[in-house]
């Protein structure tokens, strides 16, 4: 890839190696002096043969998909990410990959992204009402609590279409129409980076070991973003006994769970969710509309700046029994500004991992992580560190 500041997206997508047929075709070819000219020279650098045309055709087994929600400025960041999905896993299997977002896609996003897949893709444009403020929000009151959480310097905390986003992820997403067809989904975002082989069907993986939910990563909150999101979940919980498992991971995410989810408070552990891989059902069930609806008519995704992480990690933990949410260990991931790797020497021998880092350095072991009180609350034994 091109870095050079001055050099735009198309130029730089026109010289990589996802360089388009036109750019191939305009370079100079130049024959060896003394040699005999050549008619028509093949292009530098691949078989002087066309190749047939691309098979999209799905290998995978299951009714799945990588979703990506993104915006067309982000189209060199989505490339990367994809490259390293399809290099490492998806190239074997070829799942469609669907696009989302609020604005249309532009031709050249399509054109690059779906070069880029080895499945098919899909774009899709998201719907007003699920990417705006619905009318149970008052504008003046919003108004302060942007102006407070500026002042604060909440990250994010003056912007409006974060919170619609984050709305949209807990809330929309899974209902859109291209989703329909799929049971599972692996949200995959631009700049993310994907460092081992992924040798085995995660969809597979999750739906013969009945899990529901899976994380890479999990940290805690920042608490002015979340200040009331716990006891609304109590209200919730209160209000619908009915919705909470019975073996849940309240243990994960409370600071006291013996205590029960009335009398204790949230840690605020969360799973990051811009990588999970995931069952739509689980979303479009009766037990997380209501919470999703319960949450979105109290406001707090506009007054505050609640965000999709914390509201899937809450829900998967109350709502599911423990044993249907699922730790990838042996994904190697990067999202800014945190990193994992897998611990284990087997992952390693077997997928290729090429971190940035060593694994010493990964997230788990940061003081910041989650890691370690889900292994305890798990009876698994503290992140091994191997020299
Ligand atoms: P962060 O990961 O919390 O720092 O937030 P990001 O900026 O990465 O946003 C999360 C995801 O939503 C990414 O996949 C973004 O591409 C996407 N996203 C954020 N804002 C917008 C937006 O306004 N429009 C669209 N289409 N996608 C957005
Ligand atoms: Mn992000």
């Amino acid at each position: 890839m091109i870095h050079s500041k001055n050099t735009n997206l198309s130029e730089a997508l026109e010289v990589g190696p996802w360089a388009s047929d036109h750019a191939r075709k305009s370079n100079d070819v130049h024959s060896a002096p003394g040699s005999a000219p050549r008619v028509k020279p093949a292009p530098v650098g691949r078989p002087p043969k066309p190749k047939p045309a691309k098979d999209t055709r799905q290998i995978g087994t299951e009714k799945a998909t990588l979703v990506m929600l993104v915006r067309n400025s982000e189209l060199k960041d989505a490339l990367g990410s994809m490259k390293q999905i399809e290099d490492r896993f998806n190239r074997h299997y070829q799942y469609p990959w669907t696009f989302l977002n609020d604005e249309p896609f532009t031709e050249e996003f399509k054109n690059h992204t779906t070069r880029m897949a080895s499945g098919t893709t899909e774009y899709g444009l998201i719907p007003k009402e699920q990417w705006s403020m619905p009318d149970w929000i008052s504008e003046d009151k919003f108004q302060e609590v942007i102006s407070r959480m500026s002042q604060a310097k909440v990250i994010y905390g003056d912007s409006r279409t974060y919170r619609h986003m984050c709305r949209y992820n807990s809330g929309f997403f899974f209902r859109d129409k291209l989703l329909a067809k799929y049971d599972w989904y692996w949200r995959v975002e631009p700049s993310i980076g994907f460092y081992c082989d992924m040798n085995y069907d995660p969809f597979t993986f999750m739906r013969e070991n009945k899990k529901r939910y899976s994380f890479v990563i999990a940290l805690p909150e920042y608490l002015p973003t979340v200040e009331t999101l716990w006891k609304t979940t109590q209200e919730f919980a209160k209000l619908h006994p009915e919705h909470i498992a019975r073996d849940n991971s309240l243990g994960f995410i409370a600071t006291d769970p013996d205590k029960g989810i009335q009398e204790t408070d949230y840690n605020l552990c969360h799973f990051w969710s811009n990588f999970e891989i995931a069952d739509l059902n689980f979303w479009r069930g009766e037990a997380y509309g209501k919470y999703f609806e319960f949450l979105d008519k109290k406001g707090g995704f506009y007054y505050e700046r609640w965000g999709d992480a914390p509201v899937h990690s809450i829900a998967a933990a109350l709502l599911l029994p423990k044993d249907q949410i699922h730790f990838f260990g042996d994904v190697g991931y990067k999202h800014v500004p945190w990193g994992r790797c897998p611990l284990d020497n087997e992952s390693h021998d077997t997928a290729r991992c090429m971190c940035p880092f060593d694994r010493k350095e990964s997230f788990d072991h940061n003081e910041w992580s989650c890691q370690n009180r889900w292994n305890k609350f798990h009876g698994l034994p503290e992140n091994p560190i191997y020299e």
